[in-house]
């Protein structure tokens, strides 16, 4: 019998890529077309409404029954118009993927049918979501959650060969008003920030009513052919290869990254982009990345919460529309051990409804002014809060990423760039005398910065946490992760930060300092206090890890032990004092943190013991007997040659340690599944169960170097990363 090896390797040399249409010649033309964005409301909605929806959208403002039917009826005869027959509800559960229930518009009536879309049903629905993450939140009875629409990101149309759906993007919380997704909690955490930064603007220029965070989502991805990864249990059940020895040619010659794209990659990616244009996503940048067949695409930044939707949403289409080119699309953070893993750079700034953004230079003095009250408390936050900021990118399978092969490390730093490093050391030392106090105009003040940074070009790709320009770029976000988690603590503890300022900042404006004066105490203190944050270095050095250590940072490698920082009573205080979290709340995800932490290394280990069980060990015993009998052979005829019986023997070292280890593990995870404390059971897994892994893998992957090619049943690394 042919191995399934062998079957995927003829496959995977024969692909024909699907010929792909783009709708227009000019994406402009097509771009939003399934989207209900603000052209079609106004099309489909009568003026009043519209407008009324406008301002939900911008401030929030509830919408009532009336208005909600007619919306409701808007949208159903806009997603009809557009061949939609069915709608439903989409949110982010914390399983990480995106969730959806459908329902046709379809109703029975008396004399036949209708189609009929209600204000409620567009409002809120009961999903059945007892089978979701809760962390113990919901009772069995009380097991109901509720969606609940978010006017703020459009509805849109999911297309599929079989038909189409509109999609309405809602927040998932509890019967008991708990949330259960993602979403809800940074609505509130960007409800606080803007709170906060408009007041803290009010100090520079009192026109400014709304702050709203941007971002931009750089996500790198691996792709991989379809037989070759239904050839690979481990790729297919876990997302990475937990076995295979890496290819003599991986990327070293760095011969790969912004290389032409290989034309059947080049196809996907017209593909998946015209989608995902069509659904608004404004996608702008595609490119190969450094390892080999790693690639990235990035949109151009967008509102937070449109963005993270948007990268959830395009997370689907990507692995929706690799499947039509016969690819599969590994989103994993590290999904082959040796070469570069894949990240999702969040850039993040602050941008007023007045147009500015608040983390660029300004021209004047003043605007430079406000510019470094948004830049320090940016950096004062995170220094203090780097635990937390550090946890919130925690997860099992960026564990692997973080520290390794070009990824920053677990210790979370800050990069300014030359430039303003200089401008910030300068504050710290000039003196604000009791003559500048009296007089303002004494002081030559702030430092000039120059409004192009030249660091821009220079910039440290080492760093966790980096400015590059007009922006921060957290960089230590892993390429599966819903941004969300991270940016609902970015802008949380800004939030919490600025609130902070603007007190102290108050309290020295009524002793009777002047305004900037004020200003420049604070931010000079506050540089102070997070100097120790900031690193210009190569973070990926060990010199790093020493000189972060007597710093007083933290670098904390795995996630059970990072994910403490949400419990502290620091972070209890942030999350009230912002209302992103009830107590119920954090303790109930940081529960389901760690059980999706463990039950990932659960499977990882069921999956490696099962490989090594039924494909290794007996491909390795076929070879084996073959050199047994070959051994014989030379013996019956006289031939006096060693080469047979040194493998021989080598091949029953490897395997005797493979088998042990893999008997061993599997005890160990008995032990540790009977341990009740859910952190106790996650850190056991990591430093009992997962500590096999290694050795295992490595007398495996001995083993695939010495058995005979023809006969090794897992697809290799070079036929992973090359053939494409
Ligand atoms: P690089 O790979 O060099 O970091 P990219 O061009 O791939 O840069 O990605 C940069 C991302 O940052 C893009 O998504 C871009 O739209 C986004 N971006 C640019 N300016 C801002 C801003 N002010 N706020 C948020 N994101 C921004
Ligand atoms: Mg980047």
């Amino acid at each position: 019998m042919k191995s399934l090896r062998t079957i995927a390797l003829k496959e995977a040399q024969n692909r024909i890529s699907p010929e792909v249409k783009s709708p227009s010649a000019k994406i402009s033309d097509f771009f939003g077309a399934n989207v209900f964005d603000k052209r079609k409301m106004r099309d489909f909605l009568s003026k009043d409404v519209y407008e009324k929806l406008i301002s939900s959208i911008n401030q929030g403002e509830l919408i009532n029954t009336d208005d909600a039917n007619q919306i409701a009826t808007a949208m159903k005869a806009w997603a009809m118009s557009a061949g939609a027959t069915h709608y439903t509800h989409w949110f982010q559960p914390l399983t990480g993927t995106t969730a959806e229930k459908h329902d046709s518009f379809f109703e029975p009536s008396g004399d036949g049918a209708i189609e009929k879309f209600a204000g409620s049903a567009l409002v809120q629905q009961e999903p059945d979501a007892s089978s979701f993450p809760n962390g113990g939140i919901r009772n069995t009875f009380e097991a109901r959650g509720y969606t609940a629409w978010d006017p703020s990101s459009p509805a849109f149309i999911m297309e599929s060969k079989a038909g189409k759906t509109l999609c309405i993007p809602t927040v998932f919380v509890s019967y008991t008003g708990e949330a259960l997704d993602y979403k809800a909690p940074l609505l509130k955490a960007l409800a606080a920030l803007d709170k906060a930064a408009v007041d803290v603007c009010q100090y520079f220029d009192k026109s400014i009513t709304k702050v709203n965070a941007s971002l931009g989502i750089e996500q790198e991805y691996f792709l991989v052919d379809e037989s070759l990864f239904n050839a690979r249990p481990d790729l297919l059940l876990t997302g990475r290869a937990l076995f295979g020895h890496m290819s003599a040619k991986g990327q070293q010659l760095e011969d790969h990254y912004f290389g032409s794209i290989p034309e059947r990659v080049f196809s996907y990616m017209v593909d998946f982009e015209n989608e995902a244009l069509k659904l608004g996503i404004p996608l702008k940048t595609r490119h190969n990345e450094v390892a080999p067949s790693q690639f990235e695409c990035a949109p151009i930044y967008e509102e937070i919460n449109l963005a993270i939707d948007h990268n959830q949403l395009l997370m689907d289409l990507m692995e929706k529309v690799a499947r039509r080119h016969h690819f599969r699309v590994l989103l994993h953070e590290k999904p082959y051990a040796g070469i570069n893993g894949s990240g999702k750079h969040n850039n993040w700034s602050l941008i007023t409804d007045t147009g500015k953004n608040l983390l660029a230079p300004g021209k004047t003095p003043k605007n430079n002014l406000m510019f470094l009250a948004f830049f320090v408390n940016t950096i004062k936050a995170v220094s203090e809060h780097a635990d937390l900021l550090r946890a919130s990118i925690a997860s099992v399978s960026n564990d692997h990423r973080l520290g390794a092969n070009e990824a920053p490390p677990a210790i979370i730093s800050i990069f300014l760039g030359s430039q303003l490093n200089d401008v910030l050391d300068e504050i710290e030392h000039s003196r604000i005398s009791k003559k500048i106090k009296e007089d303002n105009a004494l002081w030559l003040g702030i430092p000039k910065i120059p409004q192009i940074l030249l660091d821009n070009t220079d910039r440290n790709r080492t760093s966790p946490f980096a400015f590059t320009g007009n922006k921060f770029e957290l960089r230590a976000v892993g390429s599966s992760a819903n941004s969300s988690a991270p940016m609902t603590i970015l802008n949380a503890i800004m939030a919490e930060q600025l609130v902070k300022f603007k007190t102290e900042v108050d309290k020295l404006i009524k002793k009777g300092d002047k305004k900037d004066i004020a200003l420049l105490t604070v931010i000079k203190k506050y540089i102070k206090e997070s100097k120790s944050i900031r690193f210009e270095g190569n973070g990926y050095s060990q010199e790093w890890e020493d000189e972060a250590a007597t710093r007083g940072l933290s670098n904390i490698k795995t996630t059970p032990k990072a994910l403490d920082a949400y419990l502290t009573e620091k972070s209890a205080d942030l999350f009230n004092s912002t209302g992103i979290y009830s107590k119920r709340e954090i303790h109930a995800r940081h529960e389901i943190m760690l059980e999706n932490f463990y039950k990932k290394l659960q499977i990882e280990a069921r999956v490696m013991g099962e490989v090594a069980n039924t494909a290794i060990i007996p491909a390795a015993i076929a070879y084996q007997n073959s050199l047994i009998a070959n051994v014989k052979g030379l013996k019956e005829i006289g031939v006096d040659s060693k080469v047979s019986l040194d493998i021989v023997k080598k091949l029953t070292e490897h395997l005797e340690i493979v088998k042990t280890n893999i008997d061993a593990m599997l005890e160990e995870r008995k032990l540790t599944n009977k341990i009740e404390d859910t952190r106790e059971k996650a850190i056991a897994y990591d430093e009992k169960v997962k500590t096999y892994f290694e050795v295992i893998r490595y007398h495996a992957d001995k083993l695939e170097q010495i058995v005979d090619d023809s006969v090794w049943p897992l697809p290799k690394f070079r036929e992973l990363l090359f053939m494409k």
